[in-house]
């Protein structure tokens, strides 16, 4: 590759919604260039630390089954998938969001997942069925609704086959090479990118662009700035790339910023996790077995409603809860009734092991009392009834700040166990503003001519909390949108 090379999509990033538009380009006979910040060892952002989740809609087991062609019927028939409808997941994210996500993205994002799903599998992803947020009863399997299926291998999977298809077909990927901001010409149209290689700054010239390299959760300055509290301090999940530098250039250069921009995802990590994402533990460092015990903060005390809805519908804004307690450090507390349901995941940590209440305070440093004031608070109002894993059961506490909705059972089957968690930062949620077709707008909501983006960077599609799976399925449905409206848009604009 030259500097003087005209390509006619340029990919910035290379990540999910980075790689499905670079591959949707490509589809569409376009010569396509993806430009990664990070050397090629630690190429592939967050989704190479994700858990892999996709959240679709289906219709039931039939839609899902026919993504797992190598499992045999006698295994599928052990599945309770129930369906998932594109007005149940609609209903999901607007509740989710409190009603404030953009109707006619969320909508693209519902219609096209499955078909999205299938593409991803022509392309060469391949899917097993998710470790998280289901149970087992009865001998059967009982998953959330949405929540069945995470890309064979997880993150890493997903991202070597989308690196391993990108690679197929010809998609040229550049490595060490940050971008640094958008070139257009006198109409204000892209025509290419300011790019900052390993020993140079240079121009490259493209038809059209398609931004996206993540938010700006990496970026302890822009976390101050816009988050506030005390996420400038965070434990950062995924990437140390993500640091925002390709949303603020296309800020500048007048594109509309849009959505959260106080909001974040962050969930329940253990506390002694490493600063930034490391890629031998990915996404296990995540604590999300809290709906079946209590978690109470360095005083001592209960802060949240552990049990106000299944962990997919509530971990991504646990991390804040946690982090806006003392030290930003809580403990999540199980007893032995309770301490076999933990994910796999909490294998990765050490807990505290103690016989008793007030030994485990000892042990934690909490205050001599309160933690048994606590529990014995608590055991006095949890309420009779079934205790069910598998689904919300309802099972909660009374006259009790704040409450617990379900799975509020007594903490009274010694030896107790305590995991210490912090808030640790996934992604932003403020971002640019797109159209149904991934282009970018402007201040003045007209379409920045040339300017495409799909993914973290993009706004609208989460305020407050999200659900799970969500992230990867809103990259790729708008990754493959993007990249093919910018090969439209490259070839028109050529006069092709
Ligand atoms: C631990 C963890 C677990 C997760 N699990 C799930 C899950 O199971 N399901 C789910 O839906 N979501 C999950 N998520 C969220 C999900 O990973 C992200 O929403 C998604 O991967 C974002 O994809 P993206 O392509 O927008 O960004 P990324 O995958 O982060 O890619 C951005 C890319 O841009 C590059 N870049 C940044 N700046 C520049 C620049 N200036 N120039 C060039 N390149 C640049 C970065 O190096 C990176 O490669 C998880 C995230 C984490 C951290």
């Amino acid at each position: 590759m030259t500097a003087g090379e005209l390509w006619e999509v340029i990919v910035v990033g290379a990540g999910n919604a980075a790689l499905t538009a670079a591959l949707a380009a490509r589809q569409e006979g376009a010569r396509v260039l993806v430009m990664e910040k990070a050397p090629k060892e630690l190429r592939g952002g967050n989704t190479r630390f994700s858990g892999g989740l996709f959240r679709f809609a289906y219709r039931g087991l039939e839609d899902v089954a026919h993504l797992l062609p190598h499992m045999e019927e006698k295994q599928l028939q052990a599945l309770d998938v129930g369906t998932y409808t594109e007005e149940h997941y609609y209903h999901d994210i607007m509740r989710i969001t409190h009603e404030e996500a953009d109707p006619r993205l969320a909508r693209v994002v519902i219609s096209e997942s499955l078909a999205t799903m299938e593409w991803l599998t022509a392309c060469g992803v391949e899917w097993e069925l998710t470790s998280l947020f289901n149970a087992t009863v009865g001998g059967r399997k009982i998953f959330s609704p949405g929540s069945v299926l995470q890309a064979k291998g997880k993150g890493i999977g997903l991202s070597d086959r989308l690196f391993r298809a990108a690679e197929g077909h010809d998609i040229s990927i550049m490595y060490d090479t940050k971008f640094v901001k958008p070139l257009v010409d006198s109409r204000g149209a892209i025509s290419g990118a300011l790019v900052r290689g390993s020993d140079q700054v240079y121009e490259v010239s493209c038809g059209a662009l398609v931004l996206a390299c993540g938010g700006f959760e990496a970026n302890s300055e822009l976390r101050a700035r816009y988050l506030g509290g005390d996420w400038d301090r965070a434990k950062v999940r995924g990437t140390k790339y993500n640091t925002g530098e390709g949303l603020m250039a296309a800020l500048e250069m007048g594109a509309k910023p849009s959505g959260h921009w106080r909001g974040c995802h962050g969930t329940p990590i253990d506390a002694s996790a490493p600063a930034v994402g490391d890629l031998k533990l990915t996404d296990l460092t995540n604590r999300l077995s809290y709906p079946y015990g209590i978690m109470v903060n360095r005083l001592g005390r209960r802060f949240v409603d552990e049990g106000e809805a299944l962990a997919q519908y509530t971990y991504a804004k646990m991390g804040a809860s946690i982090l806006a307690q003392p030290g930003s450090v809580a403990y999540q507390i199980f007893d032995q009734k309770t301490v076999t349901l933990l994910e796999k995941r909490y294998q990765t940590g050490t807990p505290v092991v103690a016989d008793s209440l007030e030994e485990l305070a000892l042990r934690l440093g909490l205050g001599q009392g309160t933690l048994s004031k606590t529990v014995q608070e608590f055991n006095a109002a949890v309420q009779d009834g079934a205790f069910n894993p598998a689904v919300e059961d309802g099972k909660g506490t009374r006259d009790l700040e704040p409450p617990k909705a379900n799975w509020a059972q007594r903490l009274d089957s010694p030896p107790y166990v305590a995991y210490a968690v912090t808030g640790g930062i996934t992604f932003t949620f403020g971002g640019l503003e797109i159209d149904t077709q991934g282009q970018v707008l402007d201040t003045e909501d007209r379409p920045i001519p040339g300017l495409y983006a799909s993914g973290e960077l993009t706004g609208k599609f989460f305020y407050h909390n999200y659900p799970g799976g969500a992230g990867l399925m809103r990259g790729a449905v708008f990754g493959r949108i993007a990249g093919t409206s910018a090969a439209h848009y490259a070839r028109l604009a050529q006069g092709r």
